[in-house]
């Protein structure tokens, strides 16, 4: 999602404010850090940067200096004391008034803030993009009701809202018509996704993949993150249907031990979750999963620990992101006390990670050989003369090739496995 808001502040600075790209941060007329405080480590950066931008500021008094994103709704009081000269805070649903706090900015001595929740306004007000990538993001939704009781996100960007579906589709027919053949549907909890339309029907998120389906351009549909809770019988059927999904999905569960999951508020049990991912299987027999965890939560035995390495095997994930707890400040999560030290925390985490890079190994060894569909996203930066493709399992794949070759849906063999990175030979039919 930060990704995503940083693209459409650069498309605002190009398009319509005049600015041009430049690599060094000496050059700049404007310098904006867009920031995440999902954990306590972003967070602290942000002042130390802040702390470098001020001696170029002093250098160049005409230098306009952001800070936007989840730090800057959160902190948009701190950072106006501890760094008064920041000239615009910007919270994550406001990037569209960029050009007019800039303005602001210029005629005033004091840090303009604007951190409000105004709603959907933000997707009516951004540039479209031009020049399509093959692969691109569309925001389906913003913010999370969940409130699970570690996490800052219903804080930081505000409950679930979800945009309309024409103004969805109309996004992803553009941006197909103009040669973009992987559609990433982005959100906090993109199958949380519920929107009335004029008629008073209710489109879930299952619905709307039926929908952006019908455009037979889309090669791949590809969606990011969805919550267990909210799967249905609409998107199971959609793994039935649709041939466009992709076979691999992210789907975060944080801990196997059913304890664990309770103190963390996140609403299922390790039984539930496996009932989604069983429901998916029988949808979609190849599917395979990544996952979220959070390791050394405040009560995390060795035992809840283990469950969750057991869970880990079962359903034999082949890519995580995993992370040490981090307190949050204000989070229901801040008041329990942190009983684990970093030493057995940080075992853990490698434990974890080791463990599942073996089941990713396994399975980049039980494709070799096989013939496989890739999408060439572009060219590899570790091979001089190839191109990386992506599976619809979500393997990464070294290809001989130029550029050209991009955005093609290509057969090929897997040839090869070095260490963690796959080759595969062209099938020239
Ligand atoms: N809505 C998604 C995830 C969004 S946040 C979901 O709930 O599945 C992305 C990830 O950041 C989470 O899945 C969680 O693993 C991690 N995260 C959130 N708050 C955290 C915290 N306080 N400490 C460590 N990791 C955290
Ligand atoms: Fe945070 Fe995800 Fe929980 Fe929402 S569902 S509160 S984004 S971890």
């Amino acid at each position: 999602m930060n990704e995503y808001d940083s693209n459409k502040m650069k498309d605002l600075l190009s398009k319509e404010m005049g600015f041009i790209d430049t690599d060094t941060k000496e050059e700049a007329d404007i310098l904006i850090v867009n920031t995440c405080s999902i954990r306590e480590k972003a967070q602290e950066k942000v002042f130390s940067l802040l702390g470098k931008w001020r001696k170029l500021k002093i250098k160049n008094p005409d230098l306009v200096i952001g800070v936007a994103g989840c730090v800057a709704s959160q902190e948009s009081n701190e950072i106006s004391s501890r760094a008064p000269y920041v000239d615009m805070v910007i919270g994550p649903q406001t990037i569209h008034r960029l050009p007019s706090l800039y303005k602001k900015s210029l005629d005033s001595k004091k840090t303009i803030v604007d951190v409000e929740f105004p709603l959907i306004e933000k997707f009516d007000n951004l540039p479209s993009t031009s020049e399509s990538k093959f692969s691109e993001f569309v925001t389906i939704m913003e913010g999370c009701s969940k409130y699970c009781s570690y996490c800052v996100v219903p804080y930081t960007r505000g409950t679930e809202v979800s945009r309309p579906v024409k103004d969805i589709i109309q996004e992803i027919n553009n941006l197909v018509k103009n040669g973009t053949k992987e559609i990433v549907l982005l959100g906090q909890n993109v199958n949380a996704y519920s929107y009335e339309d004029e008629k008073g029907n209710f489109i879930n998120f299952g619905l709307l993949l039926f929908y952006i389906s019908r455009n037979k351009d889309i090669k791949r549909i590809r969606y990011t993150t969805s919550h267990p809770n909210n799967f249905d019988d609409q998107t199971y059927l959609a793994y039935k249907k649709i041939p466009q999904l992709v076979s691999h999905l992210h789907l975060p569960v944080q801990s196997g031990s059913d304890k664990i999951l309770a103190a963390m508020k996140r609403g299922y049990t390790v039984l539930e979750y496996k009932s989604v991912i069983r429901k998916l299987k029988e949808a979609r027999p190849d599917i395979t999963f990544s996952s979220d965890f959070i390791i050394g939560f405040p009560g995390e035995t060795e035992e809840d620990f283990l469950k969750t390495i057991e869970l880990i095997k079962e359903i034999d994930y082949d890519q995580s992101y995993s992370f040490i707890y981090s307190k949050r400040p204000g989070t229901p999560a801040a008041s329990l006390s942190d009983n684990i030290s970093m030493k057995v925390k940080k075992d853990r985490l490698s434990f974890l990670q080791e463990t599942i890079n073996t089941l990713s190994k396994n399975k980049s060894k039980n494709i070799l050989g096989k013939q496989v569909e890739v999408l060439v996203e572009g060219t590899s930066s570790k091979y001089s003369n190839m191109v990386l493709g992506r599976t619809k399992n979500n393997k990464v794949i070294n290809i001989p090739g130029s550029k050209d070759m991009i955005g093609k849906i290509l057969k090929i063999e897997i040839t090869e496995l070095n260490n963690k990175s796959l080759k595969g030979e062209l099938l020239v039919n």
